[in-house]
Formats: C-alpha cells, structure tokens, sequence
C-alpha cells in the first residue's frame, strides 16, 4: 500500500540547521528533527505572520494538512526548548519553489532534479545558499542522506 505522495513546496532553506543546547552532555543530548516543510511552515506562519490559509497556499497543501504540519513544528520546537533537546532540521517530502540556487557571494546556478537541497555552493563553496525563486519546479524528498545529508 503506498499513500499518494504530494510535495509540499517550500521556498527556504534554513542556512543553519542544527542547535544544540548549552551545557548538556553529548551522552545524555536527545535530539528532536524538525523536517524541512515542518521549518518552512513555521516560518511562513511566525515569521512571515501569514494565515493558516495563506501559509497552505504558499505551500501547495491543504489548509488542515498545514494546520497538522504546523502543530507538529511547534510541538517539536516546544519539547526542544522546553526539555533542552538539540534540534536538527533536514529531511521531509518537499520540492523547492525554484531549481536554480545562489550563494551569498552571488553565483547562481542550476540544478536538473532535487532530490536533497545543495548544501554548498560548486564554484566558491559557500553554504549559504538560497533559491532562486520563480523558476521551474523539482520535487523531490528529502532526507536521503544520514547526518546533515553532505553532497
Ligand atoms: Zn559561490
């Protein structure tokens, strides 16, 4: 039984992924992993200060699967700070609303199929990337890659 997959698009990239609380030991650190569509729904929502609705739009979602994706970030973030869990952000079934990137220093380039976000620039290495918004779609999922999903 497979459910039928729908992308959830996204439009950022968290240029940091990964937060740790201070003062606890690695041993004893657990760690909470908040998936990129969970990131990009809580930004749009708390951040960018949109209606559920709006945020679903953006989203190409339904406003309760929105709604669900929202609820599921928040508890995350709740139980990380809350309970002093390290957060990683990777992962999730998304596509980017654009498969060309730019890096900070200003080169851009394409990508043909998006399966896991570039994570560093291929002329300058850069890691602060962004997407080009406007272009044409990939889709893809995330979370191939174990640990930080490198290249
Ligand atoms: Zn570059």
């Amino acid at each position: 039984m497979s459910r039928p997959f729908k992308c959830r698009r996204i439009a950022y990239i968290p240029g940091v992924t990964y937060f740790k609380p201070a003062g606890i030991p690695l041993v004893e650190l657990e760690e909470v992993v908040l998936s990129l569509e969970e990131a990009e729904a809580l930004r749009l929502k708390e951040l960018e200060g949109l209606e559920q609705e709006q945020g679903a739009e953006k989203m190409n979602i339904s406003r309760p699967t929105f709604q669900r994706i929202l609820a599921s970030a928040r508890q995350k973030v709740a139980d990380a700070v809350l309970n002093g869990k390290a957060i990683r952000i990777e992962g999730g079934n998304y596509e980017i609303a654009a498969n060309r990137f730019r890096c900070r220093v200003g080169h851009e380039w394409e990508v043909d199929d998006i399966i896991v976000a570039p994570s560093a620039c291929p002329e300058c290495d850069n890691t602060e990337i962004q997407p080009v918004l406007a272009a044409g779609y990939g889709c893809g999922r995330g979370g191939h890659g174990r640990h930080g999903g490198r290249r």
